[in-house]
């Protein structure tokens, strides 16, 4: 019997990877602790446009892009699969900027088209009459990700993998430096041909990374009731971000606090959040909050994300790891990649600059 691929961590990360691995036809099976996952915390832009943390190098802008155009065919997979909506849309990103701001594409940033205040205001009538000026990404959009931590186990399953819940993975178990497989914290044994560590922001790295390689970056957002007169589609300011969602929230983010693991949202960013979403859409002043929380995006400190082959060894042993703000949007291009890689060791080249060589003197040397 061929032994499966371990996968540590059912973020968007490891399951949208199962995902892919499974239909692509290998044996897989994802091992999720329960703790706190950034994905559930996420908004689900999908912004390559906008996102200044995507310009950290052309391989991350090109690799985003890609996962943008993947989304467009895997979203509507995972819902024939699993039978639910993921609410996955891409009916632009609107950037907004008010009076004596720099403007609402700073210089930065990618693509758009620069519009009026009446323009903007055309595509969004909820739109204050206080902005300046507004970019409009016509492709940018947005996805659930709550709404993927329920399908994609569920679309999961329906190609033989399976997702472990509430189970820590807690080392490697290597034989003659290769992965044999991996130990639970409960002490269980597993056999693995590959094991891919996708534990976002988790302190116990599994594997040879250095501590600290991949650090949390705290956000914290909200949800506020969408009544009359809330957006139809993303928008973004410099001082918040507004995501509609089709369950009738209107997701408010979000601040960044680096190296901050509590999961507290404090209640001064909070309503400065709220601030900033009514200063951009004024039905919003009064809309009921339905929740508030926080999440831990992981960060790398060059900003790009780990994806690949352990440099160092052993063999088997992948990372798929430091999506900071933008894992959702990056999970479909990180999964069709490490497919690639695993399943006929091919690609690996595409991914040089997401390598974890960067953070291994002796791999690099
Ligand atoms: C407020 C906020 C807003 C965001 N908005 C966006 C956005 O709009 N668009 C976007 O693309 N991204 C956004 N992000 C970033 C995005 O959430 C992350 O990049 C992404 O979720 C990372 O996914 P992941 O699977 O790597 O990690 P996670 O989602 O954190 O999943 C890791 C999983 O691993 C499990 N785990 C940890 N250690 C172990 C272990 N030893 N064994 C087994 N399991 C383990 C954890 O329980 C967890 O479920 C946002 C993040 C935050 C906090």
């Amino acid at each position: 019997m061929t032994l499966p691929i371990l996968i540590a961590g059912g973020g968007v990360i490891g399951l949208t990877t199962a995902y892919a691995l499974a239909r692509a036809g290998a044996a897989v099976a994802v091992i999720d602790s329960g703790a706190p996952a950034a994905t559930a915390a996420a908004a689900g832009m999908l912004a390559p446009s906008f996102e200044r943390a995507l310009h950290a190098g052309a391989a991350l802008e090109i690799f985003a892009r890609e996962s943008l155009a993947l989304w467009r065919a895997l979203a509507p997979e995972i819902e024939a699969d699993a039978g639910m909506s993921v609410d996955f849309r891409t009916d632009g990103i609107l950037s907004v900027a008010f009076e004596g701001e720099k403007g609402a594409f700073p210089e930065d940033m990618r693509g758009g088209t620069p519009l009026s205040r009446a323009q903007a205001q055309a595509i969004e009538p909820a739109l204050s009459g206080d902005i300046a000026s507004a970019w409009f990404a016509e492709g940018d959009g947005q996805i659930d990700p709550r709404a993927l931590l329920s399908a994609l186990p569920a679309a999961l399953s329906r190609h033989g993998g399976r997702l472990v819940r509430g189970r820590r993975v807690a080392a490697l178990k290597t034989v003659r430096g290769a992965v044999s497989g991996v130990t639970l914290t409960d002490g269980a044994h597993l056999s693995a041909r590959a094991v891919i560590v996708a534990t976002g922001a988790a302190a116990d790295a599994i594997g040879p990374l250095p501590p600290g390689a991949v650090f949390p970056v705290k956000g914290e957002a909200l949800a506020l009731v969408r009544g009359a007169g809330a957006p139809a589609r993303v928008i973004r300011t410099r001082s918040a971000y507004l995501c509609p969602k089709a369950d009738g929230r209107v997701v408010v983010g979000a601040t960044e606090i680096p190296r901050d693991r509590s999961l507290t949202a404090d209640a001064d960013r909070i309503a400065a959040l709220k601030r900033g979403a009514a200063r951009a859409v004024p039905a919003l002043a009064g809309a009921a909050e339905r929740e508030r929380w926080a999440g831990l995006r992981p960060a790398t400190a060059d900003g790009l994300p780990v994806i690949g082959a352990a440099p160092a060894g052993p063999a088997g042993l992948f990372y798929a790891l430091g999506h900071y703000r933008n894992g959702v949007l990056l999970a479909p291009a990180t999964a069709a990649a490490l497919t690639r890689l695993i399943l006929d060791g091919a690609g690996a080249s595409a991914l040089a600059a997401f390598s974890a060589e960067r953070f291994i003197p002796e791999a690099r040397a």
